[in-house]
């Protein structure tokens, strides 16, 4: 059953979860394979794997309403866009137009409450065969853990930033 698109689970506190996603985006796009991106957090800015999303035909790259970011004031339109950026990953993943899609920072809908895990499970499990997805963030609930055929929690050991190294253009954004 080599061929049933797998199930990927990047998770834990330290530094890659996003990235390797993107590095096994690029590994599907050289075999010509389609790619679609959902992002639903907000980013600070430009990142460069954005501006190089533009240049892939293969590669289609969306950001969740304008993202959410977790702000107090602002918790009740971060679940609205959540929640519509759930509705987008439905619509995609439902497309059957992709071999793989990537879920950036979906673990934060079920931490905070945003969404039951459960209609998560239910994306997954409801896939078309060939499609493989990765679901990306700290924190993963244990049933995205459970339904995963390969987790990984990347473990931090240092960090640039904790040393006072501001983030460099190109390597983390
Ligand atoms: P990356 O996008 O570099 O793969 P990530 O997806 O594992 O990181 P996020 O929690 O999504 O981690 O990180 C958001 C931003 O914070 C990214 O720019 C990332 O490079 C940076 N970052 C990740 N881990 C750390 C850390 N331990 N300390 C400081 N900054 C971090
Ligand atoms: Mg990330």
């Amino acid at each position: 059953m080599t061929d049933r698109g797998r199930v990927i689970v990047n998770t834990g506190n330290g530094k890659g979860k996003t990235t390797a996603a993107l590095g096994t985006a690029f590994r599907a796009l050289g075999y010509g394979k389609k790619v679609c991106v959902i992002q639903f957090l907000k980013g600070k800015g430009k990142y460069g794997e954005r501006l190089m999303a533009e240049k892939l035909a293969n590669l289609d790259w969306f950001i969740c309403g304008k993202g959410f970011v977790f702000t107090k004031e602002n918790i009740e339109e971060d679940r609205r866009v959540a929640l519509e950026g759930f509705e987008l990953a439905k619509k995609q993943v439902e497309s059957d137009r992709y071999d793989l899609i990537i879920l950036d920072e979906i673990t934060y809908l079920p931490l905070y409450n945003f969404l039951d895990v459960e209609k998560i499970v239910e994306l997954v499990r409801n896939k078309p065969e060939r499609l493989s997805i990765i679901m990306t963030g700290r924190d993963a609930h244990p049933r995205l853990v459970e339904i995963a055929d390969t987790v990984t929690a990347m473990e931090p050991v240092k960090h640039a930033y904790e040393q006072g190294i501001k983030a460099q253009k190109g390597i983390e954004f």
